[in-house]
């Protein structure tokens, strides 16, 4: 007798990247696969002050069970640093913190999605949104993006065809696209919204990851130049890629009944986000740390970025295209084929594997249609010399 599982899991494979991941322990390797921040960015010493804060202040609250809607000082906190990017009208009641921003869409594909549903999400998209939503049996439908993000006018046309529960997008430095939607797209995206009466899901745990000049304002920042938008809009947020991922802090700015929704669902997956990290957070904030961990994290990955774009021009050159990210944690690169070298990026990780460098391979973040030509590349977790020594592997690969 073997065990019998839910339906909705023939929905979902293990990921290609899984198989990929567990050659990474092998020695010498230089990685670009991972979506990890650098762990030596981590600011111990802010953090080991804010625990201790936390728990000489509050021992009770960062210590025992919480609000499902998390710690009321954090929801402040988040609230204050949203606002400080140009978000209008949010208290911290407008929001709920989760575990992780990967709980928000968890918690959207349990409130939002059923089988016979449809969600629309960029190609290339998040892989771990594709699978997220696959689960709760929703078809994905593909929006093709550009330099410039989400293709508007394609996506108005999808957004007509298949009237979606909802659109997912990452518009300010994607993963894995890196693309950043401009700023004219970003307020035809609200105006989409409301004219056709569509929730927009806007992750964004990049957009504090800038390396020169900030990008545009999120759309929840620019949802009160669109009237009507805010009720068609939910925002995720992260501390994992600024301050650290094992924290699990997320939250997500949603309409006030999809909201009550997601909290009720909440309620019965983990009850509350850990107070101990809430509570750590918070204290983080307060104690108005984030800015010299914001300008640090930023000067080290732009640094990272520009040496990874100078070593691919060199060492590939005509071989792939890619922008040269103004933030996030991501090269996205494309195999031209040129001088008749491979266009397959799969079969060049392979061959990469074998010169000691992973990388991912893009296919595996298209919900349809992949283009096999495509891989990512992280530059967030080698220094610029492995950077470069790494490269000059992929360029080996190559020849
Ligand atoms: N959304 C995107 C686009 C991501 O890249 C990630 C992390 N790789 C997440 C959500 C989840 O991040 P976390 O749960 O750590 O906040």
């Amino acid at each position: 007798m073997s065990l019998s599982f839910a339906k909705r899991l023939d929905n979902v494979e293990t990921s290609a990247i899984r198989e990929l991941f567990k050659l990474l322990g092998k020695p010498g390797i230089i990685s670009f696969a991972g979506g990890f921040p650098d762990s030596a960015m981590f600011d111990v010493a802010g953090i080991r002050q804010a625990v201790d804060t936390a728990l000489s202040d509050e021992p009770g609250g960062a210590l025992q069970y919480g609000a499902t809607e998390g710690y009321q000082p954090l929801r402040e906190q988040l609230a204050g640093f949203m606002q400080s990017k140009g978000v209008q009208g949010l208290a911290g009641d407008g929001l709920m913190v989760t575990t992780g921003s990967q709980q928000a869409l968890d918690l959207l594909g349990k409130t939002l999605l059923e089988p016979g549903s449809t969600a629309i999400v960029e190609g290339p998209t998040f892989l771990a949104t594709i699978q997220c939503f696959r689960l709760y049996g929703a078809d994905l439908v593909s929006a093709p993006i550009d330099d410039a993000g989400v293709q508007v006018d394609r996506l108005e046309q999808l957004i007509v065809q298949h009237r979606p529960r909802l659109v997912y997008l990452i518009p300010t430095f994607g993963n894995p696209s890196g693309a950043m939607l401009s700023l004219e797209r970003r307020k035809r995206v609200l105006e989409l919204a409301v004219k056709h009466q569509t929730l927009i899901v806007e992750d964004d745990p990049y957009g504090d990851l800038y390396f020169d000049a900030p990008p545009p304002p999120s759309l929840l920042a620019l949802s009160h130049q669109v009237p009507g938008s805010r009720d068609w809009l939910v925002h995720c947020g992260s501390l994992s890629k600024v301050l650290s991922p094992g924290l699990r802090i997320g939250w997500m700015v949603a309409p006030p009944a999809l909201l009550a929704k997601a909290v009720m669902c909440k309620q019965f997956s983990d009850a509350h986000t850990s107070t101990f990290a809430q509570a750590t957070a918070a204290r983080y904030l307060a104690a108005g740390l984030m800015p010299a961990t914001l300008a640090t994290v930023r000067a080290t990955y732009g640094r990272r970025a520009l040496a990874m774009g100078q070593a691919l021009r060199q060492e590939l050159g005509a071989a792939v295209e890619f922008v040269q990210p103004q933030g996030g944690l991501f090269v996205w690169a494309r195999l031209t084929g040129a001088g008749g070298k491979l266009r397959d990026a799969g079969e060049l990780a392979q061959r990469a594997i074998e010169q000691g460098v992973a990388f991912v391979p893009g296919a595996p973040f298209y919900c349809a249609d992949p283009d096999r030509s495509t891989f990512r590349l992280s530059f967030a977790t080698a220094g610029e010399d492995l950077i470069r020594e790494g490269v000059a592997r992929l360029g080996r690969s190559l020849a």
